[in-house]
C-alpha cells in the first residue's frame, strides 16, 4: 500500500502531496514539528506534544492560528489511511506562506510503521559520543524548541553514527551537560536521579516529563541540576529519553564504560514503569 499523508485538511498519497515554493520552512527553516509513537493504534501523549508546539509557537511568535486544533483528527485519519497500529507519527506545522502572510498555516501529518529501536540496544545499552561541533547556548532563542531548523542535530547524529554511536551529547559553552541531539539525558548516582534543568536550556521532553513523574511515583530522589562531564563519566547509570527511544540505557561514552557497563537497576525499573504506562492507558494524556 502506498503511503498516505494528511496535508492541509486532506488525506492524499504521499507522492501527490505538494508544498508551496513560498513555504517558510522550505525557504528559511521557519516551522515546528513533533514526533511521537502510536501503540496499538493510539497516539501516546499526543495532547502534551500539541501543547508543547503551542507554547513554542507563542514564544517564537509564529502565527499558527487554530491549525493545531485539527491535529488529533488528522492523526487518527493518517493512522487509519495507512492501516497502522505501531507507528512513528510526525506533525509539522509552518506559518502562512511568505507571499500570502494572511493565508492559512501549513499542516502536514505523516505516520510510518515502526516497532521502535532494536531490542538488543535495551539489553546491552547504547554507546554515545560527545558532540564536538556544536554547543547549546541559552543565548540561542531557538534552543529548547522543536523547530524545523534541525540541521545541526542531524549533522551531530551523523557524526555519532560514523563513530559507531547512537547519540551525541551536547554541552553548553560553559561546559554543562545539556541533552542528546534528539533526546534528553539522565544520570543515576548513589540511587538519585539527576537531569539537566529545562533552562540549561534543553527541549522540555514529553518523555522526560513522564519519566520524572514515574520516578516520583517510585519514590526516587530527583535532582534537576547542572552536570559536568565529570559527573557524567562518574555516574552509576546513564539513560536517554525521547518518544521513540522511550528509556534507552547508555553503557558507554566513547571509550569510557558507565558503571559496570551493564544496564542498571534504576534504568530498568523506569523502563518497565514506562512500558506499564503505555500498556495501561495507551493514550496517556488524552
Ligand atoms: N531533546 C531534543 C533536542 C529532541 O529533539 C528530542 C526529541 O526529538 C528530545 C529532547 C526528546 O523529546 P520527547 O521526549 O518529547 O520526544
Amino acid at each position: 500500500m502506498s503511503e498516505k499523508v494528511y496535508l492541509n485538511g486532506r488525506i492524499v498519497a504521499a507522492g501527490d502531496a505538494r508544498l508551496s515554493v513560498a513555504n517558510p520552512a522550505f525557504l528559511h527553516g521557519v516551522g515546528l514539528f513533533e514526533t511521537l509513537r502510536a501503540y496499538g493504534g493510539q497516539p501516546f501523549l499526543l495532547r502534551s506534544h500539541i501543547e508543547r508546539m503551542r507554547a513554542s509557537a507563542a514564544k517564537l511568535r509564529l502565527q499558527l492560528g487554530a491549525a493545531l486544533d485539527a491535529i488529533p483528527d488528522a492523526v487518527t485519519a493518517v493512522l487509519a489511511a495507512n492501516e497502522l497500529s505501531e507507528a512513528r507519527i510526525r506533525f509539522t506545522v509552518t506559518p502562512p506562506d511568505v507571499d500570502t502572510p494572511e493565508g492559512p498555516p501549513t499542516v502536514l501529518v505523516t505516520a510510518r510503521p515502526t516497532t521502535g529501536y532494536p531490542p538488543e540496544l535495551y539489553e546491552k545499552g547504547m554507546s554515545v559520543c560527545i558532540c564536538d561541533d556544536y554547543r547549546q547556548s541559552s543565548h540561542d532563542p531557538l534552543a529548547g524548541h522543536k523547530t524545523t531548523s534541525y540541521f545541526p542535530r542531524l549533522a551531530a547524529t551523523r557524526v555519532a553514527a560514523e563513530r559507531h554511536c547512537g547519540e551525541a551529547l551536547w554541552f553548553t559553552p560553559d561546559n554543562r551537560l545539556a541533552e542528546g541531539s534528539i533526546s534528553n539525558v539522565f544520570l543515576v548516582k548513589g540511587g538519585e536521579l539527576i537531569t539537566p534543568p529545562v533552562d540549561t536550556p534543553v527541549l522540555p521532553g514529553i518523555t522526560r516529563a513522564l519519566v520524572l513523574e514515574l520516578a516520583r511515583e517510585a519514590g526516587l530522589t530527583i535532582r534537576e541540576q547542572a552536570c559536568t562531564i565529570h559527573a557524567l563519566l562518574d555516574a552509576d547509570e546513564v539513560f536517554l529519553t525521547n518518544a521513540m527511544m522511550e528509556v534507552m540505557p547508555v553503557t558507554r561514552i566513547e571509550r569510557h564504560a558507565i558503571g559496570d557497563e551493564k544496564v542498571g537497576p534504576i534504568t530498568r525499573r523506569l523502563r518497565e514503569a514506562y512500558a506499564a504506562r503505555v500498556a495501561a492507558g495507551t493514550a496517556g494524556d488524552n
